[in-house]
């Protein structure tokens, strides 16, 4: 019953396209074309540098990007700067980490100041947790006769911190532990599973406010790949986004099934959220589509694009 007035309010709402643009660089004579706003270098679980991912989405038809690392800005400046030489248009971004009801939920920032004080000093210690989760994980592997995980994880990770669960996942293949990334997820990873270490990350209110401060615009990421136990918890959080001032969702994504599409069409339509699209990128040999090749965006609906002012529909 609230979601009426809600979805009042949120029309209502402005938006300043011009203090984001500062942070977007459009090319001449570069139009949005394919577009990717959701991707992953090595300052993060990717497998590719910050630059060597913008050349490579380049060579894959993307013209407008965006670089969203895991709890950190580290290789945006670096790709911003790519981008610029490659003749694409970029689009400084973000993945912060939450938790709502037990589960890993995903809240991407785009547009935001790369060097936004707070935004640095929460993600400097987002790092640091995710280090200490690791040697916690670490410790439940050792449990289970499986030693010296930290170690192996840490080879895979082109940074001395921010390590992933996904580095993990590659430990235990390269190990012969588990056969793929899917299967570390199931036995070890996912959340309540053998080796499972939940980190403090805080909430999605607290992620759409530390992105809004960094003057960018909060998108739920991949709402498709939340497996609740109950239906009604994917409604709950898309609301709860919505009421706390998240701006967007992805409704395109790599990371959840071209299925989902429609459905994340209606979120977007009844809470007035912008509509996004990414490939969720890691590696080659990953999971999820090469940057761009995700799907493309819906048309007849508002798109995040058009909140960053890159866009004139
Ligand atoms: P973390 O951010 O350390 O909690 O690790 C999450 C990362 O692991 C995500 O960015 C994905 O790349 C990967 N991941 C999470 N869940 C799964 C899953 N069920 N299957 C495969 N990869 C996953
Ligand atoms: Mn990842
Ligand atoms: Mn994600
Ligand atoms: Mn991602």
């Amino acid at each position: 019953e609230s979601c009426l007035g809600l979805g009042l309010y949120r029309h209502l709402r402005t938006f300043d396209a011009a203090t984001h643009f500062a942070n977007t660089t459009k090319q001449e004579g570069v139009s949005v074309g394919t577009l990717d706003l959701h991707m992953h270098s090595t300052a993060s679980d990717g497998s590719l540098a910050p630059d060597a991912l913008v050349r490579f989405a380049r060579e894959c038809g993307v013209r407008t990007m965006a670089l969203t690392d895991h709890d950190t800005v580290a290789g945006v400046d670096l790709a911003q700067r790519t981008a610029h030489l490659e003749g694409l248009t970029f689009v400084t971004g973000i993945e912060i980490s939450t938790i709502y009801a037990g589960k890993n939920i995903h809240v991407v920032g785009l547009g935001i100041n790369p060097h936004d004080e707070e935004l640095l000093a929460v993600t400097t210690t987002m790092c640091s947790e995710r280090d200490r989760r690791a040697v916690l994980m670490a410790e439940r592997f050792a449990e289970l006769g499986i030693e010296g995980m930290f170690e192996e994880a840490m080879t895979f990770s082109a940074r001395e911190s921010n390590l992933s669960r996904l580095h993990f996942a590659k430990a235990l293949m390269k190990r012969g532990i588990v056969k793929n990334q899917q299967e570390a997820f199931d036995k070890y990873l996912g959340e309540g599973k053998l080796a499972y270490v939940a980190a403090p990350w805080g909430s999605v209110a607290d992620a759409v406010e530390l992105i809004h401060k960094a003057r960018g615009i909060a998108v739920l990421a991949h709402p498709g790949r939340y497996r609740f136990s109950a239906e009604w918890q994917l409604d709950a959080l898309v609301e709860g986004f919505a009421e706390c001032g998240g701006d967007g969702i992805e409704v395109v994504s790599g990371s959840q099934s071209p299925s989902f599409t429609e459905k994340a069409l209606q979120f977007a339509r009844f809470y007035g959220l912008a509509i996004s699209t990414g490939s969720d990128f890691h590696s080659e040999a990953g999971t999820r589509p090469v940057p761009g090749a995700q799907g493309e965006l819906p048309s007849g609906l508002p798109t995040v694009m058009k909140m960053l002012g890159l866009e004139s529909v």
